[in-house]
């Protein structure tokens, strides 16, 4: 989650927290009970700046603010109201709130909001008020009818508050979760697998699979060191996303790995010939190696680089281990480069 989708969420809380108080403001009306009017016109109030701080993107500041707003209302309606009325319930509705915020927090980097210090406040003041009207009683004497409907209301406001909360909160979780994976199997700067989830793809189909239609290709960019030594790792980096990027197009469905540094590495599974008699995957590595080495790279008005790529490649044979075969390819990249660079090798 970025900071937009943790704003978009907290203004849908503050969107529901004026209605709440605002239907609050017309039910403390209706059975002057005057304390709670004025509390709910600040509150309102309170809900509208809000607005204007989260502008600002002040995300925690906004929550510390919502939660005591929270904490000092609720106080003083059950104060107001009695025990009965059942305005105690917002106190265990928040914690769902600040748990959700400590864990988004977290994840943004922003001032942690710790959950647990909030929920014990929220304990306190429930105990608290709790106390004061068993034992001293509350401000204003409700009929019987009237503290039944804020029952009910309130209830039902907290219900829906917590599911609402927890249910952000399980989705911001399944969401992160989806993103560790993610991050821990794919190479950021280009987007494609990386090498430790395409060895471990690789056992999984050697495992599996008939292997005689596979083929491996490993992928080194030439001279790149002097790319980074002359223009910078920035240019670097635009350089490798570019020749990912005419790999993937190259590619169809196969795989494309981020082998490590300017390596890459593609896998396929392709058999027969295509109409002019040539190997699918030749084809495609030629194709590949000519695109890049056609391709004008321009990364800025002063700064054009032209590349090129060589590749060794070699189709799986018969009782060769994964290790094995990816060593034959290797080894042909290795006499490409001996031999001139920018070509495919993919015989001894
Ligand atoms: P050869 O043609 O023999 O492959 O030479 P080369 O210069 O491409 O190979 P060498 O192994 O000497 O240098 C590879 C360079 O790639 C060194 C390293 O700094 C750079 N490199 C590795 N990973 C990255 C990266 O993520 N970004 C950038 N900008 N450079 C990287
Ligand atoms: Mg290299
Ligand atoms: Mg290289």
């Amino acid at each position: 989650m970025n900071n937009q989708a943790a704003l978009h969420s907290i203004k849908l809380m503050n969107v529901f927290l004026v209605s709440v108080h605002t239907c609050l403001l017309l039910f403390f009306a209706l059975i002057d009970v005057h304390l709670m009017v004025f509390v709910n016109v600040g509150s309102v109030l309170f809900y509208i700046i809000n607005f204007f701080i989260l502008k600002h993107e002040k995300i925690t500041l906004c929550i510390f603010a919502t939660f005591l707003e929270i904490m000092i209302h609720m106080f003083l309606a059950v104060i107001s109201t009695g025990w009965d009325a059942g305005f105690q319930l917002y106190f265990i509705g928040c914690i769902a709130i600040v748990f959700y915020a400590d864990y988004f927090s977290v994840r943004l980097g922003q001032h942690h909001i710790k959950g647990i210090g909030f929920s014990i406040i929220s304990a306190a003041l429930y105990l608290i008020s709790l106390l004061i009207t068993r034992f001293v009683g509350s401000v204003y004497q409700l009929v019987d009818t009237l503290t039944f409907v804020g029952l009910v209301l309130n209830s039902i406001v907290v219900f829906a508050f917590i599911t609402v909360f927890l249910r952000m909160l399980t989705k911001l979780a399944a969401y992160y979760e989806e993103e560790l994976g993610r991050q821990a199997t794919h190479d950021k700067l280009t987007g494609m697998v990386n090498r430790h989830y395409l060895v471990d793809q690789l056992d999984k189909i050697y495992s599996e699979q008939d292997m005689s239609s596979y083929w491996v290709a490993i992928l080194d960019i030439d001279d790149f060191k002097k790319i980074n030594d002359k223009y910078g790792h920035l240019c670097g980096d635009f350089v490798l996303k570019s020749v990912a990027e005419i790999i993937k197009d190259n590619c169809g469905d196969r795989t494309v790995c981020r082998w490590g540094g300017e390596e890459f590495v593609i896998v396929g599974s392709d058999s027969g010939l295509d109409e002019k008699g040539r190997r699918p995957e030749k084809v495609i590595l030629d194709r590949i190696r000519r695109d890049v080495a056609i391709k004008d790279f321009v990364y800025d008005e002063n700064t054009t680089i032209n590349m090129t790529v060589t590749i060794g490649m070699a189709r799986y044979q018969e009782g060769q281990t994964v290790d094995e075969w990816v060593n034959v390819a290797d080894e042909r990249l290795y006499r490409g480069k001996q031999t001139g660079k920018n070509k495919v090798v993919d015989v001894e």
